[in-house]
């Protein structure tokens, strides 16, 4: 198990002596009753998000904003008596993000939760608490799409695919949440709320301050509303389904197809992941291969068949091309559900690793040789297209010699990435479980300046301590 320790990140700031009654009163007097909570079964429920190999702490209070004056509050209250503030949105993060460390406050904005489209400006406002799944859907009422889509989009909130700067599977194409931020409001750490950027298409006023706040995870500031560029809704899209005898082969295809063609999704799962999903849900998936592609292209049925062609050309033992929405969705559900059933099968350790493109064959071939060599389990899943892949590192966590083993494996896979001249995350952000590659990956002039900024938003360390700055 890791654990988020505040102590070393905020010791220039954070006094983990306050009178926990007292920090309560303030903020039932300051933010009010109705959204603090201390009930310790409602705590245990914000205490952790979906990395489960990550040991949460326990937060003296939950507070549950409503509004961006609330925010405000609450982290003055913080700022006075040097609590720990964990900002969270819906707890679904991979990588400890808004885990409780000992004594802090919970902020959640699930609550916050305005949402209003203007489809002549192309742009909606959206307060951090809209699930993604919801922005969606009131785009779609007007023709229009919010392309950022997570698996989770269904029970995650825009807060937390800002502060992730979340990825998913049309990113390959339309990109990820910061290419679609307009604009910010967000609370800062003393308890100002401030607004950066703005409602324009382009704008190249001062520092993009804006972009730090995207992915920086909630240790600069509480997002409390944003902006976001909408599109026209993509034309239907053909689907294109291909199976490989090994997964450097499907690798391979990957890079032949994003050399030529801009698919609008490409996924990858190999045959345990196929396997995990069969188990849970049925659905005839092909177990006797090694490796699945899942392609879309919205460009016409003549681009679905040139990703078809490049799939033959790398060797593909089959492949199948359907302009059939229905027979894409069923496909496309299995790629979502892969974690879920993934972790069915134990603990799971979630790789986010990204690589450059052509560099996509070696890094699953050595992934492979991290599973045999570390006699585990490591299903593999991934935004292909991207270079961006999930080894599921899955042990049982009850036995201490798979549990070391998982750690060593989880930890090479980084190292490898890094090697590959890739990164540690691609999507899911550095929370707790990547804290200590990432330096590695910066190199210290980086990580001097990235504590310098840290330094600047949050003097004091209060801002979801104990993670990765
Ligand atoms: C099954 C499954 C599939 C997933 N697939 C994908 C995927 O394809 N792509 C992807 O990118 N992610 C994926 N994720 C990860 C996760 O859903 C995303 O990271 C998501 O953006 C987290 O949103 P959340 O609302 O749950 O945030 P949380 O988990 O609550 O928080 C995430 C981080 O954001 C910070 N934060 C939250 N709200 C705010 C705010 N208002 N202001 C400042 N900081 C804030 C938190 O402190 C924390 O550091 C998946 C998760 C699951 C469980």
């Amino acid at each position: 198990m890791v654990r988020p320790d505040p102590a070393e990140p905020s010791a220039d700031g954070t006094g983990m002596s306050a009178d926990p009654r007292v920090v309560c009163a303030a903020l039932v007097d300051e933010v009010g009753p109705d959204a603090v909570v201390v009930d310790a079964d409602v705590l245990d429920a914000y205490r952790r998000d979906r990395a489960t190999a990550v040991e949460p702490g326990h937060p003296l209070a939950l507070v549950r904003a409503r509004a961006t004056g609330e925010v405000q509050a609450t982290v003055r209250v913080a700022a006075r008596y040097g609590v720990p503030v964990v900002p969270r949105g819906l707890g679904t993060g991979l990588s400890g993000g808004s885990t409780a460390v000992d004594g802090c406050i919970v902020l959640s904005t699930e609550r916050m939760r305005t949402l209003v489209v203007d489809p002549a400006a192309l742009v909606a406002t959206v307060g951090p608490g809209v699930v993604n799944a919801e922005l969606k859907e009131a785009a779609r009422a007007h023709g229009l799409w919010y392309p950022p889509d997570p698996s989770s989009f269904e029970i995650c909130s825009i807060g937390g695919n800002l502060a992730t700067n979340a990825g998913g599977l049309c990113c390959v194409k339309y990109g990820v949440t910061t290419d679609y931020v307009l604009g910010l409001e967000v609370v800062l750490a003393d308890g100002r709320a401030v607004r950066l950027g703005g409602r324009t298409i382009k704008d190249v006023a001062g520092y993009d301050l804006k972009r730090l706040f995207v992915g920086s995870e909630g240790t600069l500031g509480v997002i409390t509303e944003a902006t976001l560029r909408l599109r026209p809704a993509p034309p239907p899209a053909s689907t294109v389904v291909a199976t490989f005898p090994t997964l450097v082969r499907a690798g391979e295809a990957v890079t032949g197809i994003v050399s030529t063609v801009r698919p609008a999704m490409l996924e990858l799962m190999d045959r345990a992941a196929l396997a995990a999903v069969e188990l849970v849900k049925p659905m005839g998936l092909d177990l006797d291969t090694a490796a699945l592609l899942l392609a879309r292209s919205d460009a016409g049925r003549d681009e679905a068949d040139r990703i078809g062609a490049a799939c033959e050309a790398a060797g593909a033992t089959y492949v199948a091309v359907t302009d059939d929405p229905d027979e894409g969705e069923l496909l496309l559900g299995a790629r979502r559900m892969a974690i879920p059933c993934v972790e069915r099968l134990g603990t799971v350790l979630i790789e986010d690793v990204g690589v450059p493109v052509p560099r996509i064959p070696e890094l699953l071939a050595a992934v492979e040789g991290v599973a045999t060599r570390h006699d585990t389990a490591i299903p593999v899943i991934g935004h292909a297209g991207d270079g961006n892949f999930h080894p599921l590192v899955t042990f049982d966590a009850a036995d201490p010699g798979a549990t070391a083993r998982a750690a060593a494996a989880f930890d090479e896979i980084m190292d490898l990435a890094l090697s590959l001249g890739g990164t540690v995350t691609g999507e899911h952000g550095v929370g707790v479980l990547k804290a200590a590659h990432l330096r590695a990956q910066l190199g210290d002039d980086v990580w001097e300046l990235t504590r310098r900024v840290k330094q600047a938003f949050d003097p004091d360390g209060i801002l979801n301590p104990g993670k990765w700055v």
